[in-house]
C-alpha cells in the first residue's frame, strides 16, 4: 500500500506523509547529512554495529537487543514487566540485568543486578524477560529520550500527551535518511523537529559553530542552552506506549495451542459474524482478548489459517496474535487486548466532540502504516473497515481481524483469488473484487479510501441509503426502499 500510495495517490501526501518518505527528505528545519552514532556506544560494540543498523531498519517492533552483546555487557530495562509466569522475571524501567541465555528469540534469561541494600532482595532475581524490553546499558537504545525508528508523525502524538511539558524532546532516527537522526522538541504550544547532523572529523551538530563528540554532549549542552533551536531541552519525552510482547511468554512462542483452562473469560465486549469477543485474564496474571468461534459456524481450518497468518505478523499497528484453543470447540483466539474496542464505535460515540481533524489524520496514517507493513508481507487483508481497525489507549489505532485473508497468490501476479464463494462487505470492496473475485493491494487501497470517509463523517455508513447487487455480470446501485 505505501508503494501503491506513492504512485497513484500523490494527494495523500500532505495528510500520510509517512507513506513518501523514501521518496524526498523530511521536512526539517535544519536538513544535513547525518552517520550512525557510534560515539555513544561502547567502542566493543562498534564491530557489529553496521549490520545491526540495517537488520533494525527492517524490524517494524522495537528491535531485540543482537545477542552478540550478551556476553560483554550489563542491559537495562527500558519498561516495568510484570512477571506471567512463574518462570519469568518482573522488573522495573531503569533496573540493571545481565543476561544469561539469549538462545531463544524474543525471550531471554537474566538475572537481576541490583544493589544488596535493594528492597527487591527478597524477589525471584533470575527469570525469562521479554527481550525487547531490555537495552544494551551505554547503547543509545538505553537513553530515556532515544525513541528509535519513530515515525515524526508518532513523535509529534507522543511528545503532546498531558505530562510532557515545554521543552519535553526526543531524539529519534531520521524517516528519510537511513542510519541518522532526528530531534523532536515540544515548545509547549507545537513539536519542532531538527536535523541532526554528523561528519566524520566534526562529529553532530544542528549548527556549524557547535559540534559534538557524543549524542550525549548533544543532550548536556542543549539542556543548557537553546542556542537556535526553539528553547532550552528539557525532560525526556514520557514513554507511556508499552511495545507488545511478541508472545504471551517463552513457553508460547512455538507452542501457541493453549490450555483453556488457563484463561478466565472476564467481561463480554461484542459479537461479530463468527462469535464473541471477551475481555480475558491469562494465567491470572495477563490481561487478552478471547474470540470465540460459534460451533459450526465456521471451518476451523479456515479459521486456524487466519491464526497462523495473524501470529506471523509483527508490527505496532497490527493486532497482536497470542495464542489459540483448537483442540476442542468453542475454538478460542487469543489476541492483545484493545482498551477502546473498534474504531467504528469509538467514532460514532464522540461524533465530533473530542476528536477532531488532526486527530482523523493521524488514525488514518497509522491504518495506512499497518496496511503498508501488510503489503510488505504480501498479505491482502480484503476486509479493512472501521469496524476492524481496534482502538487502544494514547490514541493508538491497530488494524485487525485478517479472517477473509484466506486466499491464493497467482503465480506472477499481484492479485489474488478467492477460493470460496464468501459474503462481501460490498460498500467496502473494489468493483473487481466484487465482479471478479480478484483481491489485490489495490482493493486494499479502495478499502481504506472507504475507511477514510468513515473517519472523517465519524462513523457514517457509506453510500447511506443505497445499496449494491449485480446484474447481467455488472455492479449496480439502487436507492434503498424504506
Ligand atoms: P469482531 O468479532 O472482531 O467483529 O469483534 C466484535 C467486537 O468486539 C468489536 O467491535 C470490538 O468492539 C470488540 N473487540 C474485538 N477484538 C477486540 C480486542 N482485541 N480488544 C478489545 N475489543 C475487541
Amino acid at each position: 500500500m505505501g508503494n501503491f500510495c506513492q504512485k497513484h495517490c500523490a494527494c495523500l501526501k500532505p495528510y500520510i506523509p509517512c507513506l513518501f518518505f523514501r521518496r524526498e527528505g523530511e521536512q526539517d528545519e535544519k536538513v544535513g547529512q547525518v552517520f550512525p552514532n557510534l560515539a555513544v556506544v561502547r567502542h566493543d560494540f562498534q564491530a557489529g554495529q553496521n549490520d545491526r543498523d540495517n537488520k533494525i531498519k527492517g524490524r517494524p517492533l522495537p528491535p531485540l537487543p543482537e545477542q552478540h552483546l550478551v556476553n560483554i555487557c550489563k542491559f537495562v530495562a527500558l519498561f516495568d514487566y510484570e512477571a506471567r509466569t512463574e518462570e519469568d522475571l518482573s522488573f522495573r524501567a531503569g533496573d540493571k540485568l545481565q543476561v544469561l541465555d539469549a538462545s531463544q528469540e524474543g525471550w531471554w534469561y537474566a538475572r537481576l543486578l541490583l544493589p544488596t541494600e535493594s528492597v527487591y532482595s527478597h524477589h525471584k532475581l533470575q527469570g525469562f524477560v521479554p527481550a525487547n524490553y531490555i537495552a544494551a546499558d551505554q547503547s543509545i537504545e538505553a537513553e530515556p529520550w532515544y525513541f528509535g525508528p519513530l515515525k515524526r508523525a508518532d513523535a509529534e502524538r507522543q511528545l503532546s500527551y498531558p505530562g510532557n511539558g515545554a521543552g519535553a524532546f526526543l531524539i529519534r532516527e531520521s524517516e528519510s535518511l537511513k542510519g541518522e537522526y532526528s530531534l523532536s522538541v515540544f515548545d509547549g504550544v507545537s513539536v519542532k523537529h531538527y536535523r541532526i547532523r554528523k561528519q566524520d572529523e566534526r562529529g553532530f551538530f544542528l549548527t556549524i559553530r557547535k559540534t559534538f563528540q557524543t549524542l550525549h554532549e548533544f543532550v548536556d549542552y542543549y539542556s543548557k542552552n537553546s542556542d537556535g533551536l526553539c528553547m532550552v531541552l528539557g525532560k525526556p519525552c514520557i514513554k507511556v506506549q508499552i511495545p507488545s510482547t511478541f508472545d504471551l511468554s517463552y513457553k508460547t512462542v512455538d507452542q501457541w495451542e493453549i490450555d483453556r483452562k488457563s484463561l478466565k473469560l472476564v467481561k463480554k465486549l461484542g459479537s461479530g459474524q463468527f462469535g464473541e469477543v471477551w475481555e480475558g485474564l491469562w494465567n491470572n496474571t495477563t490481561p487478552v482478548a478471547i474470540k470465540t468461534l460459534k460451533p459450526g459456524s465456521m471451518n476451523s481450518k479456515d479459521f486456524l489459517r487466519e491464526a497462523q497468518i495473524m501470529k506471523n505478523l509483527r508490527h505496532p499497528k497490527l493486532i497482536q496474535l497470542y495464542a489459540v484453543c483448537s483442540l476442542e470447540d468453542p475454538i478460542y483466539i487469543i489476541t492483545e487486548l484493545m482498551r477502546y474496542g473498534s474504531l467504528l464505535e469509538y467514532l460514532q460515540k464522540d461524533a465530533g466532540s473530542k476528536i477532531f481533524l488532526q486527530h482523523q489524520v493521524d488514525m488514518a496514517a497509522q491504518v495506512a502504516s499497518g496496511m503498508a507493513y501488510l503489503e510488505s508481507q504480501n498479505y491482502i487483508h480484503r476486509d479493512l473497515a472501521a469496524r476492524n481497525v481496534l482502538v487502544g489507549e494514547h490514541n493508538v489505532y491497530k488494524v485487525a481481524d485478517f479472517g477473509l485473508a484466506r486466499v491464493f497468490k497467482v503465480e506472477n501476479e499481484n492479485i489474488y483469488e478467492v477460493r470460496n464463494e464468501t459474503k462481501l462487505p460490498v460498500k467496502w470492496t473494489a468493483p473487481e473484487a466484487i465482479r471478479y473475485n480478484k483481491f489485490s493491494i489495490k482493493s486494499d487501497v479502495w478499502s481504506f479510501g472507504i475507511l477514510l470517509f468513515e473517519i472523517i463523517t465519524y462513523g457514517e455508513v457509506p453510500y447511506a441509503g443505497k445499496c449494491f447487487y449485480l446484474k447481467n455480470d455488472a455492479l449496480r446501485m439502487t436507492h434503498k426502499k424504506s
